[in-house]
């Protein structure tokens, strides 16, 4: 396993740090203050400078104007960028956007790419992923209801979803829907394209998450599809071929969250240890950092985050090189080890800073609201763990003959 950094990624990175610090952690305090769909304009003016310095899109594929990256080369540019939450927008790789472009360079006709994959990229788009549903556990898609049933040239969908990240502000929903419902469960699903204007698509609202609705990207929308009528031309891929599609999305997905979140753990922990150090809490000036038990938060913190990080990019390494199927066991664990991570990272850098943790003047309280739920989406943490140990237990009674 290899994870030397070729001197072309080294200036990449270098160029990213230097604009997260000049032009997107000063930024920052907009984002926590204002509602996000007020701070388009200025996201737009930096994205335009991302654009000039040629950084636009750099996990993209190389046909669609990325760097052609692997995908330890994606996982470091993620956890740069994931270092701040406006991060990976302004550089043009924010979820589900991101997923939502590798499918439709995958599986999309001539007609799709020209007409949704073309503006996506170029980031004068926005989209949104729409499969889980109100009323059946997200957990086992196979319990999916939404339907889209034929009629003449076009499709009409009916379904009920929420946690539409995004929905609002999008151009268009990628819906995972029944199209075969006779088929074996595996088969029943497919993905549609459904631009957001159509009549029968009907975004009821943003869910509030821990006490904030949010807006644009920053929503999370529940969508109700309501004789929502679409040519059959905006299937994407083949009938019945949504789960074989939604894994496409699975490796170079999982290697993006899993390393934002170790940008989220850098954050925190230097956060953590600015504030032991600065923090006086003794009349003889000894501050937090003097106190053993804060001492033991940094180290426990340092080692985990280094403990996830390489067990994120051994996962990177082995999609690269040995396939996603032999890296499935890789690819569950990294999901709850390194949100787990997150979260013990984020709650103790939160814990040294007293009453300034629980305010929003600094970014540990957004963090701590909304990381939670990395525990939940992309496959809750309980289900990655049923599948990864069955699989270990098999291993074991092959190995047992
Ligand atoms: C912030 C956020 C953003 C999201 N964005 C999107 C999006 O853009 N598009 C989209 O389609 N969805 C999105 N989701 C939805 C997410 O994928 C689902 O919430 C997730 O799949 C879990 O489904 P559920 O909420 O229905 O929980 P359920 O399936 O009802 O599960 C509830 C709990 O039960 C436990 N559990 C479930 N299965 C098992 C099992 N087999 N064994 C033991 N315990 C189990 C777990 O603890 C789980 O948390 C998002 C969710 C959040 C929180």
């Amino acid at each position: 396993m290899d994870f030397t950094i070729s001197n072309e990624m080294k200036t990449t990175l270098g160029m990213i740090e230097d604009f997260m610090q000049k032009e997107v952690f000063p930024i920052e305090a907009e984002f926590f203050h204002r509602p996000f769909k007020e701070l388009l304009p200025l996201l737009a003016e930096k994205r335009k400078k991302v654009k000039q310095m040629g950084l636009w899109g750099p996990n993209f594929p190389e046909e669609l104007g990325g760097m052609g990256l692997g995908l330890v080369d994606h996982g470091l540019i993620s956890e740069s960028l994931g270092r701040s939450p406006i991060g990976h927008y302004i550089f043009g790789t924010q979820a589900p956007d991101a997923g939502n472009i590798e499918i439709l360079h995958m599986f999309g006709t001539a007609d799709q790419k020209e007409t949704y994959l073309k503006p996506l990229v170029n980031g004068d788009i926005r989209s949104c992923f729409a499969m889980t549903e109100v009323n059946t556990a997200g957990s086992n898609p196979l319990l999916m209801e939404a339907t889209a049933v034929k009629d003449g040239d076009d499709y009409i969908i009916n379904g009920h979803k929420w946690y539409t990240t995004g929905a609002e502000g999008s151009a268009f929903a990628i819906a995972m829907v029944v199209t075969n419902p006779e088929a074996n469960p595996a088969l029943k699903s497919s993905m549609i394209i459904v631009p957001t204007d159509n009549p029968g698509f009907n975004l009821v609202g943003n869910i509030s998450i821990m006490g904030e609705k949010g807006s644009d990207y920053n929503s999370h929308g529940e969508v109700m599809f309501q004789s929502c009528r679409v040519p059959q031309k905006n299937l994407l891929g083949k009938e019945g071929q949504g789960f074989l599609i939604a894994q496409e999305r699975l490796g170079p997905g999982r290697i993006h969250h899993c390393m934002r979140w170790i940008g989220i753990c850098n954050r925190a922990l230097d956060l953590m240890c600015q504030r032991a150090n600065a923090r006086v809490i003794e009349t003889d000036g000894r501050t937090l950092a003097d106190k053993e038990i804060i001492q033991n938060w940094v180290a426990e913190s340092t080692a985990e985050i280094e403990a996830a990080r390489l067990m994120t990019l051994s996962a990177a390494w082995s999609i690269d090189n040995v396939g996603m199927k032999k890296s499935r066991e890789k690819v569950s664990m990294i999901k709850f080890v390194v949100a787990n991570t997150m979260q013990r990272v984020i709650d103790r850098a939160l814990q040294v800073h007293g009453g300034l943790g629980m305010s929003d003047d600094t970014i540990l309280a957004f963090l701590y609201r909304h990381e939670r739920a990395a525990r939940i989406y992309d496959g809750a943490d309980e289900v990655h763990k049923a599948s990864l140990g069955k699989r270990v237990l098999r291993n074991y009674k092959k190995s047992n003959g």
